[in-house]
């Protein structure tokens, strides 16, 4: 450039003046206007490459179900349903920035498919939404719906969901953004007119007005508060994205679908269909929930509208106890057992004391949450006095016939002979402490 050329913008070659100064460079210039475009290029590159950091992440929806297997005992459909449906939102996500790819003319937008669970409590809801969070490896929040409160009343707002789910993603808010939010006990916003359990008057419904629109997309304010974040005093997260899960245990409803099927006025004549023998069972009728039984339920139609993906979660039976007992990732036995094997004792359960603690957990009608009750008050003695005991190598959690009839959980403790003492190998905790960590969790 000659030295009486007016200096341009090397990008879109606008001419340097008072009200478009340049930045110059080791060999060219650039004025505002590009510097402004150049960011929003690169920022979509950033965009780009957040999906790109999720996408092997994406399986296929037989993989979620089949790591799903590893933690959740039953529940099937559930399983299956949640698998397609996370499959179909993330595949939605990461081809959000995409050309069309189908031959259809126009491009077609693709609704988020949140999801809504009916099933009594502690058949594993939560412990569902919360293994998906973790296969995907996406920020994960839970909320109980009864906490919540409109705005401007006292109480948690819903507002404070997100900022929890910020919380889960370290404060990235692209991060927050492609997360899972599973609002509990649902049911308990429902406005239930005759009979029932009336549980929540009209502010269930202010609730759902405010979950509605967080549920359906809106940019939630965050305050940085104590949240590393330098430039700005709040962040804003686009709640659009974000996959709702919403639980509950919505008792009674099984009796709507009842009504439903079999109206009281049976009909009469040819047309009429004969009478069933045996009843339906709650699974049976669960599993012919439709929308209008929620609305009958008490919630309010748009909110249902919002929850387009509905399924239900069986009642745990005896097996199925059983089996969580024992079977998952991290079995509240297989949990004891290490519990146990960090003072160098090992634990066994017999399996007629497994299925005692069964039995006991469907009398409490609290689902699996009563295996571990049974479980921690038959065991508290013996983990009260382990650790004055050095010599105690063994548990067995046994049944036992009582004395005066009946029969009850007892533990048998085998000991080492006094000599032995030195010679034990060093209990497991300091041994598996050299080796890493263990890899169980235990979360007793
Ligand atoms: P809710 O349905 O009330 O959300 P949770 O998912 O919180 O129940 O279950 C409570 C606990 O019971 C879980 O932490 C888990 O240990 C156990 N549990 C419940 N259902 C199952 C299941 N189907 N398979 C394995 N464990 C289960």
């Amino acid at each position: 450039m000659a030295d009486n050329e007016t200096p341009c913008c090397s990008f879109c070659g606008a001419e340097k003046s008072a009200s478009v100064p340049l930045i110059a460079g080791n060999d060219g210039r650039i004025c505002e206007a590009c510097v402004k475009l150049a960011h929003q290029v690169v920022a979509s590159w950033g965009q780009r490459r957040k999906s790109q950091e999720l996408a092997p992440q994406l399986r296929t929806p037989s993989e979620y179900k089949k790591h799903l297997d590893e933690s959740v005992i039953g529940q099937e459909s559930a399983k299956e349903t949640l698998s397609v449906a996370v499959y179909n939102h993330y595949l939605r996500l990461l081809n959000s920035n995409r050309e069309p790819v189908c031959q259809l003319s126009e491009q077609v937008e693709l609704e988020k498919s949140n999801i809504l669970m009916a099933g009594p409590s502690g058949t594993g809801k939560t412990l569902l939404v919360r293994t998906l969070a973790r296969i995907l490896g996406v920020p994960f929040a839970s909320a109980d719906a009864t906490t919540l409160t409109q705005a401007g009343y006292v109480g948690d707002d819903v507002d404070s969901i997100i900022s929890r789910l910020l919380d889960a993603a370290g404060g990235d808010v692209q991060q927050a953004q492609w997360g899972i939010v599973y609002i509990d006990e649902v049911d308990k916003l429902a406005k239930r007119s005759g009979g029932g359990t009336a549980v929540r008057d009209i502010s269930g419904e202010g609730v759902q007005q405010a979950l509605l629109k967080m549920v359906e997309g809106t940019e939630v304010r965050i305050a940085k508060s104590g949240r590393r974040s330098e430039h700005s005093e709040e962040q804003v997260v686009d709640t659009r994205n974000i996959l709702f899960i919403a639980g509950g245990a919505f008792p009674g409803l099984e009796e709507l679908v009842r009504s439903r099927l079999q109206p009281k006025s049976g009909g009469i004549g040819f047309h009429a269909a004969p009478p069933r023998q045996e009843k339906p069972s709650i699974n049976e009728l669960l599993s012919a929930l439709m929308p209008d039984d929620l609305h009958e339920f008490g919630l309010i139609p748009e909110f249902i509208g919002r929850f387009p993906i509905i399924t239900f979660l069986q009642e745990l039976d005896h097996a199925m106890l059983l089996r969580i007992l024992t079977e998952p990732r991290n079995a509240l036995v297989k949990q004891y057992k290490q519990l146990f094997a960090y003072q160098g004792i090992t634990l066994e359960v017999t399996d007629q004391a497994l299925s005692f603690i069964a039995d006991q957990a469907l009398v409490r009608k609290t689902g699996a949450r009563g295996l571990r009750a049974v479980l921690e008050s038959a065991l508290q003695r013996t983990m009260f006095e382990m650790p004055s005991k050095p010599l105690l190598r063994s548990c067995t959690l046994d049944l036992l016939e009582q004395d005066a009839g009946g029969q009850a959980l007892a533990v048998l403790e085998g000991f080492a002979e006094p000599g032995e003492q030195a010679s034990q190998p060093a209990p497991p905790a300091a041994s598996e402490a050299a080796a890493g960590p263990p890899r169980l969790a235990v979360d007793l």
